[in-house]
């Protein structure tokens, strides 16, 4: 059982996180993007200086902890993120487990039982990714929309042992804002407390009753997806957050982009190249939130002290919620 976060660098303490994005990813690819030839080469110096630059910037608005979810099969690179935390300072954490059915690579884990998927999720955060030693801090679940497949079931349940037996927390992809409730079940079903959960992209609804409802069975709510006006307008995002903690949930609300520093091959179906895509969503990008998004919430009614219980104590209560208590 850990007793500190694992971060793609080393360990930290609850205390150290700081200021802290839940959801963003550096390097993201759909399974297959190394096929389509037609898609842009990935140039690691270039995406390295990218990345770098955008993490100065997060840096002088006060970030202390940059949590990247990239699902196993999505492109995931922890040597590059490792790399990237030592050469800009940031502390970055990734995560173990794979992404929902539709959208996944899932001709592996669908042959091997729910206990070995356990085991492999086990393994990558006590002893490493591969042989790199770069130990996951959380696991990563996802589900499809509106209906939780036995393949996704699997997984989410593997999951939810593997967090039991390590004690990380567990970050949702859900989709369409659907299906958070089956895995707040799945996951308390298999003995995790609901405070141990983030269902993720559950600001994918304008419907407040859906939020309150997760966050009333005790799990956090992802309002994690901020400058994503394609699939909801930011607008509705900063009126449900301001709803929900007016309804006295406050501390399970955490916040993010969900956006990407580089692309993997092309972002289909949305666009033809990252630059289209980034074109068309101006606001995707991992500061928005403290440039525009905070000071609405202030005009809101939020208090300074509400803005750090979201983006600092309710991370670190996620984070630290499993941790083995030391002596
Ligand atoms: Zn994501």
């Amino acid at each position: 059982m850990n007793e500190a976060i694992q971060t793609t660098t080393g360990e930290a303490t609850p205390e150290e996180l700081g200021r802290t994005l839940v959801h963003e990813h550096v390097l993201v690819g759909y399974p297959g993007w190394q096929l389509d030839a037609k898609a842009p080469a990935f140039r690691r110096e270039e995406a390295m200086a990218r990345a770098l630059d955008q993490m100065q910037e997060l840096k002088d608005l006060g970030l202390g902890t940059f949590v990247d979810p990239c699902p196993m099969d999505l492109g995931r690179d922890v040597e590059f993120l490792a790399e990237l935390s030592q050469k800009s300072g940031m502390r970055i954490v990734c995560t173990t487990g794979a992404y929902f059915e539709a959208e996944g690579n899932t001709f592996t884990f669908r042959q091997l039982p729910v206990e070995e998927i356990t085991e492999i999720y086990v393994k990558e955060i006590e002893e490493g990714v591969g042989e790199t030693g770069i130990k996951a801090g959380a696991v990563k679940i996802a589900t499809g929309s509106r209906v939780v497949s036995d393949y996704e079931r699997k997984l989410v349940t593997a999951g939810a042992r593997a967090a039991r037996e390590t004690g990380v927390p567990v970050i949702s992809h859900t989709q369409d804002a659907s299906c958070g409730h089956d895995q707040i079940d799945i996951v308390t079903g298999e003995g995790l407390s609901p405070d141990r959960l983030l269902v993720g992209h559950s600001d994918g609804t304008e419907d407040h009753w859906y939020q309150r409802a997760l966050a009333e069975r005790g799990a956090y709510v992802g309002f994690d997806r901020f400058g994503i006006s394609l699939f909801q307008p930011d607008e509705v995002r900063i009126r449900n957050v301001l709803k929900l903690a007016g309804a006295g949930h406050l501390e399970r609300i955490l916040l993010s982009h969900d956006s990407i520093m580089c692309w993997l091959g092309r972002p289909l179906p949305f666009a033809n190249s990252f630059e289209e895509l980034l074109a068309a969503l101006p606001k995707w990008r991992s500061t928005f939130i403290f440039e525009e998004v905070v000071p609405k919430l202030l005009e809101g009614g939020l208090s300074q002290a509400d803005i750090d219980t979201i983006l600092v104590d309710n991370p670190r209560r996620l984070f630290a919620a499993g941790l083995a208590k030391r002596d």
